[in-house]
């Protein structure tokens, strides 16, 4: 297992029955406070691809993806729950376990051919991940990759992902 591995891996804590009973909730919260943890994971996800956007997934995916632009030289985008964002938006519904979701991003906030990278701390069912890179492909932009902190192999998020590289830090 490589360093970046396991500082990751020892920084992540399950929270059993968290937001509700049966979920093992993968909280990031020691990882965030480790500022050695947390510069070696930001240093990696700014050195993965080369863009002109990080577009960051609400809320965690922002306490990543911020720090990670302003390494790589790259403008940061937020992508929000829908009502959450000021000007005009796009936005994409997608199902969750009960009932769905719907995200937004600000429609001038990438420009056709623009390159970006999506940013989430966990990718579990990947319906999230799947809904934003159908957003940013709306806007004209090419969506490089995804990266996130930590997949849960087992959901099978990475299948929803069609068509665009996810890269995980660590997969459990
Ligand atoms: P998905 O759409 O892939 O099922 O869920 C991913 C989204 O839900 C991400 O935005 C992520 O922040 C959040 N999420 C789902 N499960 C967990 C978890 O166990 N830990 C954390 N930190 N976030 C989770």
């Amino acid at each position: 297992m490589s360093e970046l591995n396991s500082l990751i891996l020892e920084r992540i804590r399950d929270v059993p029955d968290y937001p509700k009973q049966g979920i093992q909730f993968k909280d990031i919260t020691p990882l965030l406070a480790d500022p050695v943890a947390m510069a070696a994971v930001v240093d990696e996800l700014a050195g993965l691809y080369q863009v002109d956007k990080i577009v960051g997934i609400e809320a965690r995916g922002f306490i990543l993806a911020a720090p990670v632009a302003y390494r790589a030289g790259a403008g940061f985008v937020p992508v929000r729950k829908k009502g959450k964002l000021p000007a005009e938006t796009l936005e994409e519904s997608y199902d969750l376990e009960y009932g769905s979701a719907t995200i937004e991003v600000h429609r001038d906030a990438l420009a056709p051919g623009e390159r970006v990278l999506v940013i989430d701390d966990v990718l579990a069912t990947g319906g999230t991940a799947a809904a934003t890179v159908e957003l940013v492909r709306r806007t004209g932009a090419e969506v490089v990759a995804v990266a996130v902190l930590m997949e849960l192999a087992f959901l099978g998020g990475r299948e929803r992902l069609t068509g665009v590289p996810l890269h995980s830090l660590v997969i459990v």
